[in-house]
């Protein structure tokens, strides 16, 4: 039933335990173990990992210039 899909999407059920919005502000909330997060603050932290990624990969290819030196 589409109708129950769409009540459950109007009601602020679940809310963002990183930026406090709740499923009627954003797009989609993903429920953890008693954490939620929203698809801005997910697009945000893969936005943060994948910086850090590149900023350790150049850390650790410094390192392996130190070292050999
Ligand atoms: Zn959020």
């Amino acid at each position: 039933m589409p109708i129950d899909v769409k009540k459950a999407n109007l009601h602020p059920t679940h809310k963002c335990s990183f930026c406090g919005k709740n499923n009627n502000e954003v797009a989609m909330i993903i429920a953890g173990d008693g954490v939620c997060i929203c698809d801005e603050c997910v697009f945000e932290c893969v936005t943060l990992v994948f910086s850090n990624n590149r900023r350790l990969h150049r850390e650790h290819d410094a390192n392996g210039e130190s070292h050999a030196n």
